[in-house]
């Protein structure tokens, strides 16, 4: 990913975050933290990662969002890739809107489940998932799940049944950030070693920083090369991130701002906006690559060292390094392979040359 590509997501993670607190407040209700924190995820995903361009196709790819509470981030993202008109997000959760306040089967285009009951979206992506296997389908499936919802034994009966049916085409993403409606997840029922529980039943666990584009698409690179087991993308975030006030704030867990919370918030991520968008004149360097995602497609990802590394400055270094590394190593096979076919030519013509020597031929 080049550094404007890094630059533009950045933007558009601001701007439907202005879409998603405008149609809360039109709303005057709704979940803005549990919203605001999976964002970049959904950015990411739409852009970049599920085919969906036929939104009516058995074989496109689903996703779940079985912490249904958050579906304006959803929503929003449906409207900026232009699945919905972004004038229905005015209508969020009025009488007789497509747009309710947790996702309706059927409802709009790309909403595959109905959820909000915590827990059961992630048994529907299950079954989604094994039957396109049976059905010889090349699909995807994505899930994402709250870090509160990991409470939910129903969740760990469905990992079980992933990690039994060696689902490689479904990839659970958690919002690790750390609240839920009652307070912190720790303090309400800690979920401790939450990556380790997921190695230990049998998934490709990768913990990433969940606002970071550059780990996400690594993530869903090392999801693709998983060929074995389901994969778990653990995504620490920030509940109510990029709105100062609503961040790592329990109270924003399920209640819209008010006129002057909104105004605030607007500008807070208008100024965030105005501040990539001079970046990205300036050329300012964001840790993209000028080759953009091409590097890490030609990386062994399967290998399991990269799972826990993607997160500290050391990894990300490490993981551009090796990246480099490959490219150079695929550009001087290929000289090799060249030089090879060169060299070969020449013998060839030398033979030829000493074969037809004194024959009165030319060539
Ligand atoms: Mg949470």
């Amino acid at each position: 990913m080049t550094d404007k590509e890094i630059l533009q997501l950045q933007i558009t993670a601001c701007e439907l975050r202005e879409l998603i607190l405008r149609a809360l407040f039109n709303a005057r209700s709704g979940h803005p933290g549990g919203s605001l924190s999976i964002v970049e995820a959904l950015t990411y995903l739409y852009k970049y990662e599920i085919r969906i361009d036929d939104p009516h196709s058995p074989d496109r790819d689903r996703l779940v969002l079985s912490k249904g509470h958050a579906v304006p981030a959803q929503y929003a993202v449906l409207a900026m890739k232009g699945m919905i008109p972004i004038s229905l997000l005015d209508t969020l959760r009025k009488i007789d809107s497509p747009l309710q306040g947790h996702p309706k089967l059927g409802s709009v285009p790309g909403i595959e489940m109905s959820t909000g009951s915590l827990g059961q979206g992630i048994s529907v992506a299950c079954g989604m998932a094994l039957g396109a296997k049976i059905n010889h389908q090349k699909l995807r499936v994505y899930a994402v799940l709250g870090d509160g919802e990991l409470q939910e034994g129903q969740v760990w009966e469905a990992i079980h049944f992933a990690s039994h049916y060696s689902l490689n085409n479904l990839c659970l993403l958690v919002d690790w950030n750390n609240l839920q409606i009652d307070g912190y997840v720790d303090d309400v029922m800690n979920l401790r070693k939450m990556d380790d529980r997921f190695r230990a039943n049998g998934f490709r666990t990768i913990v990433i920083d969940g606002h970071d584009f550059i780990e996400l698409q690594a993530a869903f690179s090392m999801f693709h090369q998983t060929k074995d087991r389901p994969t778990a993308v653990i995504m620490k975030t920030i509940k109510g991130k990029g709105v100062s006030y609503m961040e790592d704030a329990v109270e924003w867990h399920g209640k819209a701002p008010n006129e002057e919370e909104y105004k605030q918030a607007i500008l807070e991520l208008d100024r965030q906006i105005q501040t990539l968008r001079r970046m990205d004149q300036e050329g300012t360097d964001v840790g993209g690559t000028e080759t953009g995602g091409m590097a890490l497609g030609m990386m062994d990802l399967s290998d399991p060292k990269w799972d826990s590394m993607v997160l500290d400055s050391f990894a990300r270094n490490s993981l551009a390094q090796r990246a480099a590394a490959e490219r150079e190593m695929q550009q001087r096979a290929e000289e090799s392979v060249r030089e090879m076919q060169e060299h070969a030519a020449r013998q060839r013509m030398m033979k030829l040359n000493k074969d037809t020597a004194g024959k009165g031929e030319s060539i």
